[in-house]
């Protein structure tokens, strides 16, 4: 069984955009050499992006319109736009899981553990984490490659995914050294104790 990396809502209005994350820049360069080096592995790399019908989601009850299919805000942010061979898919609700197919995808592709990365860490990847602990996946968070609208939202967020869903909390740097130790490229990864 093998390790994902899970991209969440790395997009134009989240990062730069109607909900802006000010410090998600922080987190861009982490998320860049996390993808590069997953790629090289073959670890697979799945975008999962908001992709909102405009007018009729629920979240628009609570959050200002974002993310509107087809939009430039809805598109990933340039920095990290997918490659050949990445997976993509769409979702209209916090977490990825959410009927959007991730759970087969992860199936057909072996994976038994996902590495969440993206925004934010107390929404959309707590949300994401939740579903990932239902359904039994691993579940590994580098604290540099997620954010938060606030410093104490992101502690909250991160400690809640390790007491919640025994998230291990790495960085990305500790995280490509213990892939590389093992010495695998799309098979299991160590877990920090
Ligand atoms: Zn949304």
């Amino acid at each position: 069984m093998g390790i994902s990396v899970i991209v969440v809502d790395m997009l134009n209005d989240f990062v730069t955009g109607v909900l802006k994350c000010e410090r998600a820049s922080r987190i861009i360069p982490n998320i860049q050499r996390l993808l590069d080096f997953a790629r090289k592995k073959k670890i697979p790399v799945i975008y999962v992006s908001d992709a909102h019908q405009p007018g009729v989601d629920e979240e628009f009850e609570l959050w200002p319109p974002h993310a509107i299919v087809g939009t430039k805000g809805a598109e990933t942010i340039e920095e990290l736009k997918p490659v050949e061979g990445d997976y993509t898919l769409q979702k209209r609700k916090y977490s990825a899981f959410y009927e959007t197919g991730l759970d087969s995808l992860l199936k057909k592709l072996n994976v038994d553990t996902v590495v969440l990365v993206g925004l934010v860490t107390n929404v959309c990847i707590q949300h994401t984490a939740a579903d990932a602990f239902f359904r039994g996946y691993r579940i590994i968070v580098p604290e540099d490659c997620v954010e938060a609208i606030t410093e104490e939202t992101q502690k909250t967020a991160i400690k809640y995914l390790k007491v919640n869903y025994g998230s291990e909390i790495t960085n990305v740097q500790e995280l490509m050294k213990s892939i590389s130790l093992r010495g695998e490229t799309h098979a299991s990864v160590p877990l920090r104790k």
